[in-house]
């Protein structure tokens, strides 16, 4: 599948100038040709959504509308799920986080990206220790869920895939565990979506968040599609314009206001259509692409890039299940005696080569894989790199080998493994 950006040169320190090698696809992954052109083709035309009655706003609410089918038709909905579109997975994880029914409790693992972590404020949360195999994660959560004391409403939230070691999560079985204790659950679909097809009927989950910049569209959109009960019943995420039906002014002098049920409810404002078209476009894309030929074009770069690593002599790839798990495009190490924000520094300078260094927004697990203690000192994102940093390469579906080649070439000699 074609992407766009393969053939972006970049400055070395040395000042020659070499190919973007973009091994940092689990933050953002490039555009796919396909999505950019349909995107292309729709800005000139692009108008308000759902109020105007003329010509490119009919065509803008038309594209909308056909993008929710899209989304529903890539991740195998139900007939009577909806689809709301959000900014990202962060903005759909706190959408259903503002949506929870009184006295839902929340059931999550240490081990998530901070997005699905984090968001559950109002809720009593119960947090789950790292499990050592996603046996060992099913049978946690059971004995968790079994423990309830009530029968209230309760959500779990899980990763599909992880952003930190690659590794697939046992959905089906954690769904299955959830509903026999009557508990809801929401898939983390961010890492998972763009490698492997999401079917929310072979899951079974009630909930899936993912973003459209992970998925080959450019930034602004993300999804959350699932159970309308939870949503339609809950105070509008937005307040605003097209959340409501109608406002009137009472006779005290306050409002009364009539919310739309559905997805319109939590979508209040002029949404991201031209980011929403994108999104959708992507998922068509990858709708239509024989998955078996990039799972196994993955496969194999994947298997390339982590015997490259075990080669080396101070690189340790951290990794929660072992051999137990299949795995996404992406990986995370450490290097001996090297912090990983200088290495993933030199990997840019010396090689052109684009990695992610920190602790990945999954303080809790990357702290455990590192064998640190709870209070090490950590920031996430804007440039807040810890001195215990951790590398992080990932993937995609246009990754070519060379990348892969020329990342391990660099650490090998990083490593003194060559000279
Ligand atoms: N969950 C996972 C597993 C992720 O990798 C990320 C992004 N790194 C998120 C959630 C949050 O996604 P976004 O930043 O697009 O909201």
């Amino acid at each position: 599948m074609p992407v766009l950006g393969l053939d972006v040169t970049v400055p070395l320190a040395d000042g020659r100038r070499l190919q973007y090698a973009a091994l940092d696809q689990a933050a953002s992954a490039p555009v796919l040709r396909q999505v950019w052109d349909e995107v292309a083709e729709y800005v000139p035309f692009y108008g308000s959504v759902h109020r105007g009655a003329g010509h490119l706003s009919r065509l803008s609410t038309e594209l909308f509308e056909d993008a929710r089918e899209s989304v529903a038709r890539f991740l195998d909905c139900r007939e009577d799920d909806q689809v709301v579109f959000t900014r990202a997975t962060t903005d759909s994880l706190n959408l259903l986080a503002s949506a929870l029914p009184e006295g839902c409790r929340v059931y999550v693992f240490e081990t998530e990206h901070h997005a699905a972590l984090l968001p559950w404020r109002g809720a009593e949360v119960t947090f789950l220790d790292a499990p050592a195999s996603p046996a060992e994660a099913v049978a946690r959560l059971r004995e968790a869920l079994a423990a309830r004391e009530d029968d209230g409403p309760a959500l779990v939230c899980v990763t599909g895939a992880s952003n930190v070691t690659g590794e697939l999560w046992p959905v089906r079985e954690l769904a299955a565990a959830a509903h026999a204790h009557g508990a809801r659950i929401v898939l983390d679909a961010a890492q998972l979506a763009p490698h492997r097809p999401v079917s929310v009927r072979e899951l079974d989950v009630d909930w899936v968040a993912f973003s459209g910049h992970k998925l080959y569209a450019p930034f602004g959109a993300g999804v959350l599609a699932g159970r309308t009960d939870w949503l339609d019943a809950a105070e509008p995420y937005l307040a605003g314009g097209g959340a409501s039906r109608r406002v009137l002014r009472r006779e005290d002098g306050g409002l009364d206001v009539e919310w739309h049920t559905g997805p319109a409810r939590h979508e209040a404002g002029s949404p991201n259509v031209v980011g929403v078209h994108a999104l959708a476009s992507a998922c068509r894309a990858l709708a239509e692409a024989d998955l078996a030929v990039l799972a196994a074009r993955e496969e194999a770069l994947l298997g390339r890039l982590r015997e490259g690593l075990a080669a080396l002599p101070r690189v340790r790839v951290l990794s929660l299940f072992g051999d137990q798990a299949p795995r996404v495009g992406v990986v995370s190490f450490v290097v001996d005696g090297l912090d990983g924000a200088d290495v993933a520094e030199h990997l840019a300078a010396s090689h052109g080569i684009g990695v992610r260094a920190g602790l990945f927004c999954a303080h809790p697990l990357v702290r455990r894989l590192l064998g640190e203690g709870p209070d090490a000192a950590a920031e996430c994102g804007a440039g807040g790199a810890s001195p215990l940093d951790a590398v992080r390469a990932s993937f995609g579906v246009g990754t070519p080998v060379e990348h892969v080649d020329r990342l391990l070439g660099a650490l090998a000699e990083l490593t003194g493994a060559t000279s």
